[in-house]
């Protein structure tokens, strides 16, 4: 069997690390916003070189708490794309805004420059690019684009932990980074877990308070906050693997470029890497007339795949209907073709071979 990523050999070759910060943290007791969290928001901040990084519960909660300390609410429309996650959207929808969403470019799958351009209205107030797959968006572009009609750039970085442009992290670009640490992402935790990054300080203090229940006096509550804590546990599982995490994406661009001269010649569309930024292969996907036939012939062997993303988000009944009718045909092209194969930074070569020769079988 080979799985889509395996978190267990991960753990095995940090055990040790691991279960000490986990051992420490049981005895000292702090469990919630203690010294590992603060530890952790420096240490990210360092490595993404920010002056403010900010721990949450999730990257859902964190595109939320991004977005309320902008002020973004009822009658703004943050223009966003549709082939995503879905909390990318549900975020803009929590605070009371309207996503628009436009189309991607059919090599990267990234939100398409122009099309934002193209958005563009005076009800406007942020541009909100995912890194999709652990590929920088064209963050160029679109910083011009915001700066040009001032609106704020919000990065969902999710899948990107570890991505940079020209040598800037995602999530130091625009003015607010959403980081995600589900356990399957880059930087991964062992439960939920979320990060805001930013430069302004009066966001870092606003998304300080609303993380915890709108206060930064205990028992003064200035406005109605959430609870919404980064544990101590997961901060200090998330302080080790920080310490790793340039060779875990080293090793995921390794698998990628390994799958990449296999699948050469196959006729299956390989990813395209634009150049602009630091791929980190959060997912490795594939496009393909006859992705049925090839996922099929891959589970017969016992290995995964999984389609990133079936719907896109204007099709999800959540949006209504109305959504439905927009027309974004790179979109659904690309949810129509596309799948994902297994990849994670310990992948022995022989699977990846194996993965291929499934494959070259499949639709020889
Ligand atoms: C995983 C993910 C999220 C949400 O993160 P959670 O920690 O699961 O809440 C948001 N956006 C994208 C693009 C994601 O991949």
């Amino acid at each position: 069997m080979i799985p889509m990523v395996d978190l267990k050999t991960q753990y095995h070759q940090l055990k040790a690390e691991i279960d000490t910060a986990v051992m420490d943290v049981l005895e000292n007791t702090q469990f919630i916003l203690g010294p590992n969290v603060k530890a952790l928001e420096q240490e990210t901040a360092e490595y993404l070189g920010v002056p403010h990084a900010i721990g949450c519960a999730s990257g859902t909660d964190a595109l939320h708490l991004a977005l309320a300390a902008a002020g973004i609410g009822p009658g703004d429309e943050v223009i966003t794309t549709a082939f995503t996650f879905i909390a990318t959207a549900e975020a803009i929808a929590y605070v009371g805004a309207t996503p628009v969403f436009v189309d991607i470019d059919p090599q990267t799958y990234n939100i398409d420059p122009d099309k934002v351009e193209a958005a563009i209205t005076p009800k406007t107030r942020a541009v909100l690019p995912v890194h999709l797959f652990g590929q920088p968006a064209r963050m160029d572009r679109l910083k011009a684009l915001c700066d040009q009609h001032k609106l704020l750039l919000i990065e969902d970085c999710a899948q990107s932990f570890g991505a940079d442009v020209s040598g800037t992290q995602t999530g130091a670009i625009g003015e607010l980074g959403c980081f995600s640490f589900f356990p399957s992402k880059n930087l991964g935790c062992y439960g939920d877990g979320g990060l805001i990054t930013t430069r302004s300080e009066e966001y870092a203090k606003r998304i300080l308070s609303l993380r915890n229940h709108g206060s930064e006096v205990r028992y003064h509550h200035d406005v109605i906050g959430y609870n919404s804590r980064l544990d101590e546990m997961q901060a200090a599982i998330l302080r080790v693997k920080l310490r790793h995490i340039d060779e875990f994406n080293t090793q995921r661009r390794r698998v990628a470029h390994r799958y990449n001269e296999l699948l050469a010649g196959t006729g299956i569309v390989t990813p395209h890497e634009d150049g602009h930024g630091r791929h980190v292969f959060h997912q490795y996907t594939l496009l393909s007339e006859r992705r049925d036939e090839i996922m099929k012939a891959l589970q017969a062997q016992q290995i995964a795949c999984a389609v990133y993303y079936p719907i896109p988000l204007h099709r999800q009944k959540a949006f209504g209907e109305t959504l439905s009718h927009l027309q974004l045909p790179v979109t659904d092209e690309v949810a129509a073709r596309c799948f994902s194969l297994p990849i994670y930074p310990e992948m022995p070569d022989e699977h990846i071979v194996t993965v291929t020769n499934v494959i070259r079988n499949a639709i020889a």
